[in-house]
């Protein structure tokens, strides 16, 4: 297959339009059979529920080429099982996790030309989402619902290495005690915006949010997990029900025990213990890791041991592994590695 002319190692994260995208629709109570389809705009009612009530939820994964030029995708099931329990918290019906990623490698193969060479560090990032798409005044769960699956082709990560980044503490809340922090839910993102644009005005690179009852424990980013490591070496996560399950960061945490035998923990983390930290990462998809060079609650400094010009010492080694182990280059334990073609 001839791949498109696309200059991979300066793509950035932005949306460019791939050939095929996977659609199914919902209505009486039933989903279609799904389709592979060209038009990649939407057409619906001014008052869709989706547009009125912000009922969707979404997942985020990404296709890529092995060492030995297989196209794969990383634990799609994990994200079919997220996205069941985010339909689930929002009245929406669920969408057989089977199909998903059947959905999945479809509109990958599909769009397979898009899929970046081996070592240029791109990647196609593939969205899956659902929405309300009948009109909805008064306010309750739509009758009827589109899933989608659009591709993108996004660039590497990080150009010329990964460097740390500082964070703010935010004074605003992402989620709310018992609200909805651990679905993937796109009214989470909307929360979260005006923080993140405050942030980067202030010049931080992301918001360390807070518990969200008592404002004392560390939560997550907007978009990424944390992951600590202690000065002994234990690799630390905090526990909490309004975190988002991070598929990476759950995947970490068997890399540091397994593969490192690292002592792992998941468990609350009081802000007040960060400053003992040796070294502190966020992690999601889109980065892995993201090392953290420094945290700033109110203008005292936490700067982490590991310092603002590389990733600490265990972060690297957690980075390497599971990266070893999307790329083909470890061997991964059964089932983290999907093939497409
Ligand atoms: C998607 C997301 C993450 C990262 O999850 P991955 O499955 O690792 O990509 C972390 N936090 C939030 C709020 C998210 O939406």
């Amino acid at each position: 297959m001839e791949k498109k002319n696309i200059d991979w190692s300066n793509l950035g994260f932005g949306y460019v339009q791939t050939d095929k995208r996977y659609v199914s629709n919902y209505s009486n109570g039933a989903w279609d059979e799904g389709a592979l389809i060209d038009d990649p705009n939407i057409t619906m009612s001014e008052c869709a529920c989706v547009l009125q009530y912000a009922q969707t939820v979404f997942e985020g994964l990404k296709a890529y080429t092995t060492e030995s030029g297989k196209i794969v995708t990383f634990r799609p099931d994990l994200n079919a099982a997220r996205l069941t329990a985010s339909a689930k918290r929002l009245e929406m019906p669920v969408f057989p996790e089977d199909r998903f990623v059947d959905a999945v490698k479809q509109v990958v193969k599909a769009n397979a030309a898009y899929v970046p060479p081996y070592g240029s560090g791109a990647t196609l990032y593939i969205r899956p989402y659902m929405f309300g798409i009948n009109p909805v005044i008064g306010v309750k769960p739509a009758n009827d619902y589109q899933f989608r699956i659009f591709t993108t082709p996004v660039g590497p990560y990080f150009k010329g290495g990964a460097k740390p980044i500082t964070i703010k503490v935010s004074d605003f809340d992402r989620a709310a005690p018992h609200g909805t922090g651990n679905i993937k839910a796109g009214l989470n993102y909307a929360m979260s915006l005006h923080a993140i644009v405050t942030a980067h005005a202030e010049g931080f690179d992301e918001n360390m949010y807070l518990d969200p009852g008592t404002r004392t424990k560390v939560e997550e980013t907007g978009g990424a997990n944390f992951l600590f490591v202690t000065k002994d070496n234990k690799v630390v996560t905090p526990k909490s029900d309004s975190i988002l399950p991070s598929i990476t960061r759950r995947s970490l945490l068997i890399v540091a025990k397994e593969y490192l035998g690292l002592e792992v923990e998941e468990r609350e983390v009081y802000f007040d213990e960060v400053k003992d930290f040796a070294e502190a990462g966020l992690c999601g998809t889109a980065a892995v890791i993201s090392p953290v060079g420094k945290i700033v609650d109110h203008g005292k400094e936490i700067c982490l041991p590991s310092g603002m010009d590389d990733m600490g010492p265990v972060t690297r080694k957690l980075y390497e592994t599971l990266t070893g182990i999307q790329m083909g280059r470890i061997e991964a334990p059964k089932g983290w590695i999907c093939e497409i073609e």
